[in-house]
C-alpha cells in the first residue's frame, strides 16, 4: 500500500503564471546552459503542456505505474496574493469537489483558504468539510500570513472538531513570494495551542530538515512531509533520512511527491524507485518503510 500525502491538480488554478514565472526562472538557471534562449523556450513550452491535467488522468496513470493507491490533492488559495488571479476561490474549491466525487477511492482533498478572508473563508472551509467531505486544511504561508496567526484559530477549532489535519508549506517558494512566514518555527504557537490538531510540515523532511526534525521530535502533533526529496542527491537523501531516524521520527514522516511541481525530475515511478533505494541500502527496514509509505498518513486520516 502507498499513500501520497502531497499532490496538486496540474492546472493554472494551482500553479498560476504569477507563481510559476519565478519558479521557472530558477529551474532554467539550474540547467547546464544556465538559461540559453532555446532552453528557456523549451522549459516554458514543456511547463505549459504539463500544467494541463484538469481531469487528473495523467496523475492517475502515473499513480498506477508507481503503485500509489491514493493521493491527497491540496488546494492553494492565491486570490488575495495575486490580485489578477483569475479563478475565484469558490470555483477552485468546487472544482476539487467534482474531482473528489468522481474518484473518491483515489483522492483525498485538503481545502486551501487564506485566513484573511475572515468569516466568508471560514464558512467555505466548514462547508467543504461538513458537506463535501474534504479531509484537511492546506495553508500556504508564503502568501503573507503566519500559520500561528490568530485569524486561523477558528479554522483549527473546526479541524479539531472533525479530527482532520493541517498541512502547511515550509521553506522558500516562488521568488515572487516571501519566505519569512514559512519558517518552521512559525508553526510552534499553533501546534502548542491546539495539541489535538495534527500539523504536517509540507516538505519539512528535507527543507529546513534539522529544525523541522527537532520540532517533530518535540511535539506529538507535528509531522514531516517528504515531498521535494526527488531533487536531493542520493547521498544527501540517505544522510537526511538517517538523521531523522536517529531522532526516532519513523512514526512522523509521510511519503509525498508534490506532483506536478517536480515533473522535471521524472515520473511518479522514479520517485518510488528513489524510495525503494532506502530499502535496498538498508536505511529503512520494511516496518519503517511501511510506516512512512502509508501507515503514518493512514493513522492521521482515520
Ligand atoms: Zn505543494
Amino acid at each position: 500500500m502507498i499513500y501520497d500525502c502531497h499532490t496538486h491538480i496540474a492546472s493554472s488554478m494551482i500553479l498560476p503564471p504569477q507563481w510559476s514565472e519565478g519558479w521557472m526562472q530558477n529551474t532554467i538557471e539550474a540547467l547546464p546552459g544556465k538559461g540559453t534562449e532555446p532552453e528557456k523556450k523549451l522549459v516554458r513550452k514543456l511547463f505549459e503542456y504539463l500544467n494541463h491535467d484538469e481531469s487528473c488522468e495523467r496523475l492517475l496513470r502515473q499513480m498506477e505505474e508507481a503503485n500509489i493507491d491514493k493521493s491527497a490533492l491540496l488546494v492553494i488559495d492565491w486570490g488575495l496574493t495575486y490580485k489578477d488571479f483569475e479563478y475565484p476561490i469558490e470555483e477552485v474549491m468546487a472544482f476539487h469537489r467534482k474531482v473528489l466525487e468522481t474518484h473518491p477511492d483515489k483522492f483525498w482533498v485538503f481545502a486551501g483558504i487564506d485566513p484573511r478572508r475572515g468569516q466568508q473563508g471560514l464558512d467555505l472551509f466548514e462547508k467543504s468539510v461538513k458537506d463535501w467531505g474534504f479531509h484537511g486544511l492546506k495553508l500556504y504561508p508564503p502568501c503573507g500570513f503566519s500559520p500561528s496567526d490568530e485569524q486561523l484559530f477558528p479554522f483549527y477549532e473546526i479541524c479539531e472538531q472533525y479530527g482532520i489535519p493541517v498541512l502547511t508549506h515550509v521553506g522558500p517558494s516562488s521568488p515572487s513570494l516571501r519566505t519569512s512566514f514559512a519558517m518552521p518555527i512559525e508553526i510552534d504557537t499553533a501546534a502548542w495551542k491546539f495539541p489535538k490538531v495534527n500539523f504536517i510540515l509540507g516538505h519539512g523532511a528535507f527543507t529546513h530538515a534539522y529544525d523541522c526534525g527537532l520540532l517533530a521530535a518535540h511535539r506529538n502533533n507535528i509531522y514531516l512531509d517528504m515531498s521535494g526529496f526527488q531533487t536531493q542527491t542520493d547521498q544527501k537523501f540517505e544522510e537526511t533520512m538517517i538523521q531523522h531516524l536517529k531522532l526516532r521520527l519513523h512514526k512522523k514522516i509521510l511519503f509525498g511527491t508534490d506532483w506536478p511541481v517536480h515533473f522535471f525530475s521524472g515520473h511518479q515511478r522514479n520517485a518510488l524507485k528513489k524510495m525503494e533505494m532506502l530499502l535496498t541500502h538498508g536505511v529503512l527496514d520494511q516496518t519503517n518503510y511501511d510506516l512512512i509509505m502509508y501507515k503514518n498518513f493512514e493513522r492521521l486520516m482515520s
